[in-house]
């Protein structure tokens, strides 16, 4: 008798851990769920597609997934196709690692409007992920003379989306983006993309190395008020230091920029608060933004308003953890409640589904290291009866396909064959796609 984990989440978190686990205790056994046929999570549909060198983590992973103790069961929902209690009552332990895939809200007049896209729906799409790969955006409302992009928050999500946006096609030929986007973004070419944020340079979440990448578009150039940087950032730790020092010598370069050296402009703007999106005939017209100053290291407005012509606002504010039966959670919170990891008995988070939306893949390693040795402690001395066939059971019942790894690799293969010119895969971004090649 053994010991049998689940894991809901097959992103850097859930592998993370899955590794952890069966390395430390040899035999015990890992059920890893997804909700996509594809594994990998973010690494996958979440990391920009010019960031090659950081999805490459997927090929320790897949060592983690070929172990004889793990199983991939993938496309299972949790909610959907499995509930908490189910999981709960028949595997020793629980593992949330499902990340925190609710966009945050401006909660601004005209964040309805057509044109309004939340980070997640772009990146997703530029990422081929089969919820969104078919929901263009339409990026109209962009072209040249009929206004820009708006791009809200300043975190490395935001650049991420600018990036890919003010890129063309030479330079993502080694990538990942699907066709579909690189035809979109290139015929619409974007003149101005603009990145909001509500505070100031020293309170930017982006950091130096991501925030120096958007100085080298072929055609975008970096451009930001000199006016709006200040003599120096202080921090709290030499550390820290050391991140704001580079963050204020690369804007400081930017502000030397000639706006008309290249064909677009990334304009980054500080100390604007969204306000108020305003439409015509229901799709986004202007960016009513609110000037601020920083008090306190709060945003506090001054009273002065000004106004951006856009015709696309991309909401880039941070993510919430989605609700789950059977689970308390308060409204917006942005991982499960939980103490070091643990949320209840035999229930564990990891990952952003721990300690929010922050880090980079990295982060989660040692993360996931540290709840599972807690989880190991906590184990009962004596196993539950085998849950595999119990789980296998309910599925085969509710008619839902599991997609194996063995499933996934079929995928893989096709992605691999078809990929042209030097990109490492061309991704199958369909629901009905990905499904077929699995099973067939
Ligand atoms: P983030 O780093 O928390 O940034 C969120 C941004 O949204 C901040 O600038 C924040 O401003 C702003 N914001 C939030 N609410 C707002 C509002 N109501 N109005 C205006 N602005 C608002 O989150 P993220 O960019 O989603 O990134 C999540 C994590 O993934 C981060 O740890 C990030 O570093 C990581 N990541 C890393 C990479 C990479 O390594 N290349 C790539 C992507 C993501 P305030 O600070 O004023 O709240």
């Amino acid at each position: 008798m053994t010991h049998t984990i689940a894991i809901v989440g097959s992103g850097p978190s859930g592998f993370y851990a899955a590794e952890h686990l069966m390395k430390t205790r040899p035999g015990l056994k890992v059920d890893l769920f997804d909700r996509l046929a594809t594994p990998y999570g973010l690494v996958r549909i979440g990391v920009a597609p010019d960031h090659q060198g950081t999805k490459n983590v997927w090929r320790v992973f897949q060592r983690t997934a070929k172990r004889p103790e793990m199983r991939f069961l993938g496309d299972v929902e949790l909610g959907r196709d499995l509930s908490l209690a189910e999981l709960r009552q028949h595997y020793d332990a629980v593992v949330l690692a499902i990340g925190a895939p609710i966009d945050r809200a401006l909660g601004i007049p005209g964040e309805h409007l057509h044109g309004v896209l939340t980070s997640q729906e772009l990146s997703g799409w530029y990422n081929g992920h089969p919820d969104f790969s078919a929901r263009h955006p339409d990026l109209a409302g962009c072209l040249a003379g009929s206004g820009g992009v708006a791009v809200i928050g300043q975190g490395n999500v935001a650049v991420d989306v600018v990036r890919v946006l003010g890129r063309v096609a030479h330079e993502m030929t080694k990538t990942d983006l699907p066709a579909y986007a690189s035809e979109r973004i290139n015929a619409a070419p974007i003149k101005d993309i603009y990145m909001i944020g509500r505070r100031g340079p020293g309170e930017a979440a982006f950091t130096p190395v991501e925030l120096r990448e958007l100085g080298d578009m072929a055609e975008t150039v970096a451009v930001v008020d000199g006016a709006q940087l200040p003599e120096s950032i202080s921090a709290n730790d030499p550390k820290d230091q050391k991140l704001k020092d580079k963050i204020l010598e690369i804007l400081r370069g930017y502000s030397q920029n000639d706006p008309m050296s290249k064909r677009a402009r990334l304009h980054i703007v500080f100390y604007s608060a969204p306000h108020e999106i305003l439409g015509e005939d229901g799709r986004v017209k202007k960016l009513v933004l609110k000037k601020t100053k920083v008090e306190g290291g709060k945003a506090i407005e001054t009273g002065e308003t000004w106004t951006l012509d856009v015709g696309v606002v991309v909401k880039a504010i941070g993510y919430h953890v989605k609700p789950l039966a059977g689970l308390e959670v308060p409204k917006g919170a942005t991982s499960y409640p939980n103490q070091g990891g643990k949320v209840g008995d035999g229930l564990w988070a990891v990952g952003w589904s721990k300690r929010g939306p922050s880090g980079v893949i990295a982060t989660n390693r040692q993360d996931s290291i540290d709840v599972m040795n807690k989880l190991l402690e906590e184990l009962p001395a004596t196993p539950k009866a085998d849950p595999r066939p119990a789980i296998d059971a309910a599925l085969t019942e509710r008619g839902v396909k599991v997609v194996t790894f063995t499933d996934w690799e079929k995928i893989e293969k096709v992605e691999h064959e078809r990929a042209k010119d030097g990109a490492p895969r061309c991704k199958v971004t369909e629901w009905d796609e990905l499904r077929a090649i699995a099973r067939g």
